[in-house]
């Protein structure tokens, strides 16, 4: 999906936020990038800015016109944090990722990005399917120009599925228990239960039951089940034992 994705930026004035754009695109894992008559490219403070992401900036396509970058994608989305007169249809950024998780499968896509003074004119926008807008500040809603590629692009990145390859913490080693294991699970403690006497025969649906729920709440792992019924075959030997 995301080799599909273009980002174009229509004639940036200031190099460092072409440089910074590059940056926050291949943070996110995209590279994919397009100059509309750029006022000064190449700029070493393009590159400084860029800082590891060269590689995009030296890939990036600069091109004499929109219609030109525009030229092979099919679904075009124009970023703008004004709302217009005549009305686009509007989408937030993550609701663009949705739409795009399955859309730029199969199709080029491409995401216009304005000037910093002035942003995108009409008629640029008429040649986009739709408008997107950051939510933020209606009273301060124009972010910098790579602030808000890099927003766009991180909810992207996350409807990628890329970031389920990250390993957070110990998120991955964690397998969720079986619908199997959780009920041999509750067979072991409802048996112990009644082994060690806490439940007579009359309350031991009852207090499965609320034993269930605390159980379903903690969303136990494979290991964390096997630990329990490590337990609960001590309590059955200690009770043996007596
Ligand atoms: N002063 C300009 C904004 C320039 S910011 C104006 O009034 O339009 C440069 C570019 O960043 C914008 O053209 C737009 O593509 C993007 N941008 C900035 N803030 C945004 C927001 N809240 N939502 C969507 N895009 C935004």
């Amino acid at each position: 999906m995301l080799p599909n994705i273009k980002i174009i930026l229509v004639e940036t004035t200031h190099p460092g936020n072409i440089g910074a754009v590059a940056r926050a695109m291949k943070n996110m894992g995209m590279n994919n990038l397009a100059l509309v008559t750029p006022k000064t490219f190449p700029c070493a403070e393009a590159t400084a800015r860029a800082s590891g992401a060269d590689d995009v900036l030296a890939g990036a396509e600069v091109c004499a016109s929109l219609p030109e970058a525009l030229a092979d994608c099919s679904l075009v989305f124009g970023a703008s944090a004004r709302s217009r007169t005549i009305s686009w249809p509007e989408m937030t950024p993550r609701e663009c990722a949705d739409k795009l998780k399955i859309e730029a499968l199969e199709q080029k896509v491409a995401i216009v990005f304005g000037r910093e003074n002035s942003g995108l004119k009409n008629h640029e926008l008429d040649l986009c399917r739709y408008l997107l807008r950051i939510p933020c500040n209606t009273a301060f809603s124009s972010l910098n120009l790579a602030a808000a590629v890099q927003v766009v692009c991180y909810e992207l990145f996350v409807v990628s599925g890329q970031n389920d390859s990250v390993a957070y913490g110990d998120k991955r080693r964690r397998i969720p228990a079986t619908t199997e294991q959780m009920e041999l699970f509750y067979t072991h403690l409802e048996e112990t239960l009644s082994a060690i006497d806490f439940t007579q025969p009359d309350q031991s649906r009852s207090v499965m039951r609320r034993l269930r729920r605390i159980y379903n709440r903690a969303a136990l792992d494979s290991k964390e089940v096997d630990m329990l019924r490590g337990i609960l075959r001590m309590a059955q030997g200690h009770k043996g034992k007596d």
